[in-house]
């Protein structure tokens, strides 16, 4: 049967969602998580729009991406599926204008002043900016994400934000090739949930777990997980 090259490329594509989406109905089942509780996004950065379309025609719409210029033009390019659009990259203090109006989601908020300006930012006609607070849990090692003591603080200030909607918490721990340690770093972030749901705070989202860990993440209590390269292929 002759298949063009973009077909056969394709065709890798869906095989690769395929044993990704079955990697996670698997963990869900051993670890006690209700089928279908835990979300996959599919994480495009870097990779072009005719493999986001090549995935949404698989049934997923949202997509999470980190590079803001290069996520406004594909969302150009892709316009007419009517794709969910989820921020997951570092914000800084320019970009928030953009992020704030052309997406559904932010995964990434680590500080209180970018907070204020996606929310006074945040066009009326839209509904709310689905945030999540991304939280430091593994201390010295990384960089980003707010440090768990000063959460509780961020959380309530996010809360009272009107542009916004504080859905959960969202972390990148350190790299463990160790499935225990994996899980332990996700520990604290489900704990942290915990904690600020036993201070009034209703998250529903815990965005955690990527292509080498997504099953420590749903043992741990992940509603989201965001996979790149192992739906994409390996990002050079
Ligand atoms: C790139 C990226 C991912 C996906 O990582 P993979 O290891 O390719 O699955 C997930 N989350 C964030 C924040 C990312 O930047």
């Amino acid at each position: 049967m002759p298949e063009d090259h973009a077909e056969t490329a394709s065709d890798l594509l869906g095989q690769r969602l395929a044993r990704v989406a079955a990697r996670l109905r698997e963990a869900e089942r051993r670890f006690g998580r209700p089928p279908g509780s835990v979300r996959l996004l599919p994480v495009s950065k870097t990779r072009p729009a005719a493999d986001i379309a090549r995935v949404a025609r698989a049934g997923y719409h949202a997509f999470g991406e980190s590079y803001l210029q290069e996520a406004l033009d594909k969302q150009q390019q892709l316009a007419a599926l009517g794709l969910e659009w989820h921020f997951i990259g570092p914000v800084q203090s320019n970009k928030t204008q953009a992020i704030a109006r052309h997406f559904d989601w932010l995964h990434s908020v680590e500080r209180e002043k970018i907070a204020r300006r996606l929310s006074v930012q945040r066009p009326p006609e839209l509904p709310p900016l689905n945030v999540c607070l991304q939280v430091n849990i593994s201390g010295e090692a990384s960089k980003s994400g707010c440090a768990l003591d000063a959460l509780p603080v961020l959380a309530s200030r996010v809360r009272e934000l009107p542009g916004l909607r504080l859905r959960g918490l969202m972390a990148i721990p350190a790299r463990e090739a160790d499935f225990e340690r994996q899980r332990a770093a996700f520990r604290r972030l489900r704990e942290a949930r915990d904690a600020l749901d036993a201070d009034g705070f209703a998250l529903d989202t815990l965005s955690m777990g990527m292509s080498a860990d997504l099953e420590a993440a749903v043992a741990e209590g992940a509603t989201i997980v965001r996979v790149g390269s192992d739906i994409f292929g390996a990002r050079k």
